[in-house]
Formats: C-alpha cells, sequence, structure tokens
C-alpha cells in the first residue's frame, strides 16, 4: 500500500520516498513507492507527471491501493529517491476540479441537473450536464460561480461517520462505501470526491465557461480556470483585436461590421457572375455561326466553363470549351439538339479523361496537346 502524500498535503510538490517495486511493460517501468505526492488518474484527472531521481514520470495510475509511476526508466527497489511533481499542470487541475464543484454545485441548487461527465483533457475541460441549460443560465451560473472565487471561501474536507453521511445531502456520482471523503464549498457545494482540490476558492482565480452544446439530452460544457483562463482571454482578445484593425472598427462592433463585408461580397458576386454573362455572350457573339466551335481559355472555373459552353451553344450546334495550361485541361461540350455524351466517351478514352453529364452539356478533365484535342473533333 502506497502512503498517498496529496491526502495530507495537496501543495506538497518535492517528497523523499524508498522504491518497493520496479517492473519493466514493454519500453516503460511501473514502480511503486512507499509513499508519493504523485495523484493518480480517476475521477476524469490525468495523472500527475514529474520525476522520480532523473527518471521521467510520464503518467500516474493507481491499482487497487498502490499509486503506479509509469516512468521512461528503471529505479531499483530499495533504492531511496527524491520525487518532484510537474506544479503547474498539477495546480491547474486543483483549480479547474474546484472549479467544476461550484458551478456543478449552482447548476445542481439552481436548476436539479447532475454533472453527470467530468473530463479534463489536455485543451479542455468538459462537464456534462443531465439537463438543458441556455446560455443566458450559464451566464447567471457563471456569474455566480465568480462571485464564489472572490468570496475567497476556504474548502473543506472531512470524512464523515456512516451516520453522519446517511443524514448529509450530498452530490455523489456513484454509491460509496467505506471512508467516504466529502469535499465542501459552503455555501456552494457538497459532494464525494477524491480529487485535488485548492485550499481556497480564491485560488481558482477566473471561473470561464467557454462554450457549451446540446448533449445526450442534456449539455456538455467548456470550462477554463485559472491561468488557462486568462490564456484564453489573451488569445481571444488578440484576434478582436486584429479583426477590429482589418475591419475598421471598434473591437465591440465587429460583428456588424463583418456582416456588411459579408453582405457586400454577396452583391459582389452577383454582379460578377452577371458581368461574366454578358462577357460570354459577346464572346460568343463574335464567334462565326456554325455546326462546331472550339474555344481554349484561361482560368474558367467549372461553373463559368459550363456558362460559356451554353453561350457558344446558341451559335453553333455543338460547343467544346477548355480551360488549363500546359496539357492539363478542364472541359465542356455542349449541343443544342445531340447527345454529347457518346462523344464525350470516345473524347475521355482517347485523352485520359473522365467526366460526364446530362445530353445537352458534359463536363470533365483530359490531358493532352491542344493541337490534338483539336484533330480529334476535327476527325472524332
Ligand atoms: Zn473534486
Amino acid at each position: 500500500m502506497t502512503q498517498k502524500l496529496f491526502y495530507e498535503n495537496m501543495y506538497l510538490q518535492h517528497f523523499s520516498a524508498t522504491v518497493t517495486g520496479c517492473e519493466s511493460a514493454q519500453d516503460r517501468w511501473h514502480i511503486t513507492l512507499d509513499a508519493t505526492a504523485f495523484y493518480p488518474e480517476g475521477g476524469g484527472q490525468p495523472g500527475d507527471t514529474g520525476y522520480l531521481g532523473n527518471v521521467r514520470v510520464i503518467d500516474t495510475h493507481s491499482r487497487r491501493d498502490e499509486v503506479i509511476h509509469i516512468t521512461d526508466g528503471p529505479i531499483q527497489p530499495g533504492e531511496k529517491i527524491e520525487g518532484k511533481i510537474d506544479w503547474e499542470p498539477r495546480f491547474s487541475r486543483m483549480q479547474h476540479h474546484t472549479g467544476e464543484h461550484i458551478v456543478s454545485g449552482l447548476i445542481h441548487r439552481l436548476y436539479g441537473y447532475d454533472n453527470v461527465g467530468f473530463h479534463m483533457g489536455h485543451d479542455a475541460v468538459t462537464l456534462d450536464l443531465s439537463g438543458e441549460l441556455s446560455g443566458a443560465d450559464l451566464e447567471k451560473v457563471e456569474r455566480l460561480a465568480n462571485e464564489a472565487v472572490w468570496k475567497n471561501i476556504p474548502i473543506e474536507i472531512s470524512y464523515p461517520s456512516p451516520e453522519a453521511l446517511a443524514a448529509l445531502d450530498y452530490r455523489s456520482k456513484k454509491e460509496l462505501s467505506g471512508d467516504v471523503r466529502i469535499v465542501t464549498v459552503p455555501e456552494y457545494d457538497i459532494c464525494a470526491c477524491c480529487g485535488t482540490h485548492v485550499h481556497k476558492t480564491g485560488e481558482i482565480g477566473l471561473i470561464k465557461l467557454v462554450n457549451f452544446q446540446r448533449y445526450k439530452g442534456g449539455i456538455r460544457i467548456w470550462m477554463l480556470c485559472g491561468g488557462e483562463a486568462l490564456e484564453d482571454y489573451t488569445r481571444k482578445n488578440k484576434d478582436v483585436f486584429a479583426v477590429s484593425a482589418l475591419l475598421s472598427a471598434k473591437p465591440h462592433e465587429i460583428t456588424p461590421a463583418l456582416e456588411h463585408v459579408l453582405k457586400e461580397r454577396d452583391g459582389l458576386k452577383l454582379e460578377l457572375g452577371l458581368l461574366q454573362d454578358r462577357l460570354f455572350e459577346y464572346k460568343a457573339a463574335a464567334i462565326e455561326q456554325g455546326s462546331f466551335t472550339i474555344q481554349f481559355e484561361e482560368n474558367l472555373s467549372p461553373n463559368e466553363l459550363r456558362k460559356y459552353c451554353l453561350a457558344l451553344c446558341e451559335r453553333c450546334e455543338t460547343a467544346a470549351v477548355f480551360s488549363g495550361k500546359d496539357r492539363e485541361w478542364k472541359y465542356a461540350i455542349g449541343s443544342k439538339n445531340q447527345d454529347v455524351r457518346v462523344l464525350g466517351k470516345a473524347f475521355n478514352g482517347a485523352f485520359s479523361g473522365k467526366g460526364g453529364g446530362k445530353p445537352g452539356l458534359i463536363q470533365g478533365s483530359v490531358t493532352g496537346d491542344p493541337e490534338a484535342i483539336k484533330q480529334f473533333f476535327q476527325h472524332p
């Protein structure tokens, strides 16, 4: 059994211990100690990382009463070591875990919903709630949760007797037996939890509910606390000022400014399409009327190829338009009266092409010299 120093002092970053076991597992080692401050993965919280002497601890798991340190090197059993925890990520998890208690406790009290899932990933912390809430509801919860931070309330940890526990109204994710660890944020939450928390709510710094969406009959909330919330704010602030400069709009007016730009763009696209139609009509009118015409163009999109081809079909019975360069071509072949699909199949066969369409218009791509392509249509 490993003595769990993190329950005696959550803030312990350095400690001495004796190695009690070392097993190799593929290219990793599983090391056990007589005592540890490394918190193992559990309850949605990842395992701690750090060092045992010079050996790197990549992850920490629990196995029955033992804490398993997964390392990149072995240490002889019996050896005394100095353990060191990567404090920044651990403290961030303590902030997030405590923030989660306040948010879940508030939602439970205000709306009666339960936290049915909690996950602390590397780039996001999520809370799953058993019922739906609106953006306005969550703004209210966020405001109240931050008030709890400002009050700097000391967090209480207790192990009530079975009788006292039976009389206690607390949140719990599962049926519990044995010693139950109760984490209380006075006024806000009472919850059974064996995770790591800060001593006072003020240490959380900031609780930000970043996003939410419907999830399994309830909602999933993305939450950031402390330094990670600040980093997120800094990043988004930079983005807002960059967009504000690009749009020449005040930071809080970028949304209507962008809507205006997009509306203008849609209008220009429409106008451009109409001008192109007219251009294709003019170009087609300059071509001699006849039974067939073939045109090579630059930089026409498939839609533009189609439009030009149809304009040419008003002048010639059958028309073929190509756009591209070197030997790579996109094409449109159309006809007012003929089914061009048979011609297209032969053409694709002759020039390693692909494509198809309706009887009056086919589109595709081929590889070949313009002269050879012209030859093909003169003697198909
Ligand atoms: Zn907790």
